[in-house]
């Protein structure tokens, strides 16, 4: 072909389900040393389902899910679609909602018929189960728990295996989930650099001081809260499917078939494009 190599390299990412957003980035892609995943709609599918609803006493889990639904029917977060879906499912009724607040990474906040009802995540337990906890309090005061279980993507381990062998520092997965579910899924697709319980915050300094030591990592998440640690990263890659708007803006490249298995390929495709630019 007559096109320039990183062009054509981006046709060709393209053909394969990735939008790299310019040639710069497509040149940095092949310049990753280290590759972060987010957990949650990164590595799992995010699509989390309720598996329990528990009321503390003198609660049904009919107003646990009633709370919860109400708060989190203006939340784009996995975890708020999968809640409202099970309330829809068990014919919950919907209540009024006023003065919405989205907390990323914590959780959300809504006024519900009069009262503050917040749904956020629970303390981590290192001893808790390996599925994701969110409490439900109606004035400050606990009112149910709610977990949810998320699956694995059937191409999350290979493609670890993949990404790790392409680039010669350790992989590392970043979540605000618990450290048990983090655990769980770092075991499952063999990671060993695990930080858990992180605000957004938190997942752009890790990535910074990563970026300080010498590294040149690439990011690869989908929320509202990957974004700062996205825009911290020499090259940011957003699950584009079911990625938030601002996943999608900051990023550098998006993944539009919702398959992870591109990212190896695409590593790939930039140090074949740089063989030909140098
Ligand atoms: P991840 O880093 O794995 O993608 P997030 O940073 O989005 O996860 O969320 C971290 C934790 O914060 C979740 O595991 C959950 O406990 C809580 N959380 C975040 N958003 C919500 C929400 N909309 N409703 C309830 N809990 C939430
Ligand atoms: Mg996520």
């Amino acid at each position: 072909s007559t096109m320039p190599p990183l062009l054509a390299s981006i046709a060709n990412a393209g053909r394969h389900g990735v939008l790299v957003k310019s040639a710069t980035v497509m040149e940095q892609i092949g310049r990753a040393d280290l590759v972060a995943f987010d957990k949650t709609g990164t590595l799992t599918q995010g699509e989390p389902r309720v598996a329990e609803v528990e009321p503390e006493a003198g609660h049904t889990a009919e107003e646990i899910l009633a709370w919860a639904a109400a708060a989190e029917r203006n939340s784009e977060h996995p975890l708020a679609r999968a809640i409202c879906a099970h309330a829809d499912q068990r014919r919950v009724a919907p209540q009024p909602v006023e003065d919405f607040v989205s907390l990323p990474g914590v959780g959300v906040s809504a006024t519900v018929d009069g009262e503050r009802v917040r749904v956020e995540r629970a303390p981590a337990d290192p001893e808790g189960p390996a599925s994701t906890q969110v409490i439900v309090s109606v004035n400050e005061q606990v009112r149910g728990r709610i977990t949810l279980t998320d699956t694995l993507r059937p191409e999350a381990a290979r493609t670890v295996e993949q990404v790790g062998a392409l680039t010669t520092r350790p992989v590392h997965l970043l979540t605000g989930d618990n450290a048990a579910t983090a655990a769980h899924v770092a075991g499952a697709t063999g990671i060993d650099r695990v930080h858990a319980a992180l605000l957004p915050q938190d997942k752009a300094a890790l990535v910074k001081e990563q970026e300080e030591a010498g590294a040149q990592v690439l990011l690869v998440g989908d929320g509202v809260n990957d974004a700062p640690a996205m825009a911290a990263a020499t090259t940011g890659v957003a699950m584009g499917r079911r990625g938030s708007d601002l996943a999608l803006d900051t990023a550098d490249a998006i993944v539009v078939r919702d398959d992870l298995s591109t990212l190896p390929r695409l590593i790939a495709l930039s140090r074949r494009a740089r063989r030909f630019v140098i």
